[in-house]
C-alpha cells in the first residue's frame, strides 16, 4: 500500500508515520515529489485497517497496491519517474540515447567512439567491461582496465557512463568508475545481484531477460527498488521467440504497456533486440513512437573490426544520421532528443 501525505506535511509527522508502519511490520520507503511526499510501505496488509493509518497526522489516505511489484507500480506513484544521473536525466518527456561500443577494447577505438557518439548528440557512453558471452572463448572483457578507460573517455566528453556488472565482485569494482549500473539480460533473475545494485547507491539499468514476461520484469526492478533504490531504468532488448531471422524479437507493445504500469523510464536497445545494423534505425524511430524514454545503441569507429557485436553496431555516420532523424520523431511525439546539456527537473508525485 501507499500512504500518501498531505501536501506540505511536517518531517516530524512522516517520521511518525514510517515508525508506526516498522511497528507493525512494514518496510516504508520514501518517495518525493514536488508537492507531497509517499510512503510505499511494503508487508502484509491485511494485517492491518487503513482506518489505523489514515487517523495518523499528516496523513491524506491510505491506497492498496494491488500488483505483486509494489513500489515500480504506477499505483505507488502516479507521475512519471526522472533518473538524474549527473547532468543528464532519464525518462520525464525527455528522450536520451546512450551509445558507444559493445566492450571497451582499446583507448583508441573507445576515445573514437566517445568522441563521434557525443558530436551526434547522445548523453551517455556504453562499454562493457565484463561481457557475459555465450562462449567462454570469446573476448570476455578488459575488466577494470576497461573501467579505466570508460571513466577517463566519458570524463573527457562530458559524457555520463554506463557499463554492465555480472556479479558482486564486478559491481564491487565498477561501482566506483561508472554512473549507471547495467544489469544484463541474462542476469535480470538473478536476485542476489539485483538486491546487491539495489544498495550500490547508484542508478540502475535493469535489461529485460530473453525470456521473462513483462510482470517478471516488473518484480526484478522491485527487487531493487525494495532496497532503497529508485533509481531504475528498464530496458527492453528483445525476448526468445521463434524467429530465427532476427537475434531477438522486439517487443514494443510490452514498452507501450510497462509505460502504463509503471512509473519507471523505459528505454530500448536495438541493437541487441535485432541484432543487425539495418535495423536498428526503424527499430529506434518506432521505439520512441511507442513511448520509450530513450535508447541503447552500439555504435563502433570500425564495425567489422569490433571484438564483439559488430553486425549489429552503427557505423559512425549511420549513428549521427540516425540521431537527426530521432530529432524529428521526438518532436512529434512532444519531446526533444536531451544532449549532455544540464536537464529540468520534473519529478512529482
Ligand atoms: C550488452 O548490452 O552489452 C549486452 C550484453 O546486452 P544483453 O544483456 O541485452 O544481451
Ligand atoms: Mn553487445
Amino acid at each position: 500500500m501507499v500512504v500518501v501525505m498531505v501536501a506540505g506535511a511536517l518531517p516530524e509527522q512522516v517520521e511518525f508515520v514510517k515508525e508506526r508502519l516498522v511497528a507493525l511490520g512494514f518496510q516504508p520507503h520514501l518517495i518525493k515529489g514536488v508537492s507531497r511526499i509517499v510512503i510505499g510501505a511494503v508487508g502484509d496488509r491485511r494485517t492491518i485497517d487503513a482506518a489505523t493509518l489514515e487517523n495518523l497526522p499528516g496523513v491524506e489516505k491510505v491506497i492498496p497496491i494491488m500488483k505483486p511489484y509494489k513500489l515500480a507500480s504506477r499505483e505507488a506513484k502516479e507521475a512519471d519517474s526522472v533518473v538524474q544521473v549527473g547532468r543528464v536525466c532519464i525518462g520525464g518527456g525527455s528522450v536520451t540515447v546512450m551509445a558507444g561500443p559493445c566492450a571497451v577494447e582499446n583507448r583508441e577505438q573507445l576515445f573514437k567512439a566517445a568522441r563521434l557518439v557525443r558530436q551526434a548528440g547522445a548523453a551517455v557512453l556504453r562499454g562493457g567491461a565484463f561481457k557475459p558471452r555465450t562462449s567462454p572463448y570469446s573476448f570476455q572483457g578488459l575488466a577494470e582496465k576497461g573501467l579505466r578507460l570508460l571513466a577517463e573517455a566519458a570524463a573527457q566528453t562530458g559524457l555520463a557512463s554506463v557499463t554492465e556488472v555480472i556479479d558482486q565482485h564486478s559491481l564491487e569494482i565498477a561501482k566506483d568508475y561508472v554512473d549507471i549500473l547495467q544489469i544484463g539480460a541474462r542476469n535480470m533473475q538473478n536476485f542476489h545481484l539485483l538486491r546487491a545494485v539495489g544498495r550500490a547507491g547508484k542508478p540502475v539499468l535493469l535489461k529485460r531477460g530473453p525470456s521473462a514476461t513483462i510482470e517478471e520484469w516488473l518484480m526484478a526492478a522491485e527487487y531493487i527498488m525494495s532496497e532503497g533504490n529508485e533509481n531504475v531504468i528498464l530496458c527492453e532488448r528483445g525476448i526468445r521467440t521463434f524467429e530465427r531471422l532476427t537475434r531477438n524479437t522486439l517487443d514494443l507493445s510490452a514498452v507501450s504497456l510497462v509505460k502504463i504500469l509503471s512509473h519507471l523510464p523505459v528505454v530500448v536497445d536495438p541493437s541487441h533486440a535485432t541484432g543487425d545494423r539495418r535495423l536498428v534505425e526503424p527499430m529506434s524511430k518506432a521505439a520512441l513512437a511507442a513511448g520509450a524514454d530513450g535508447l541503447l545503441i552500439e555504435v563502433h569507429p570500425d564495425p567489422p573490426k569490433a571484438l564483439c557485436d559488430g553486425q549489429q553496431s552503427l557505423y559512425p555516420e549511420q549513428f549521427a544520421h540516425l540521431m537527426q532523424e530521432l530529432k524529428v520523431i521526438a518532436a512529434a511525439t512532444g519531446r526533444t532528443v536531451n544532449g549532455s546539456a544540464p536537464c529540468k527537473q520534473n519529478r512529482s508525485a
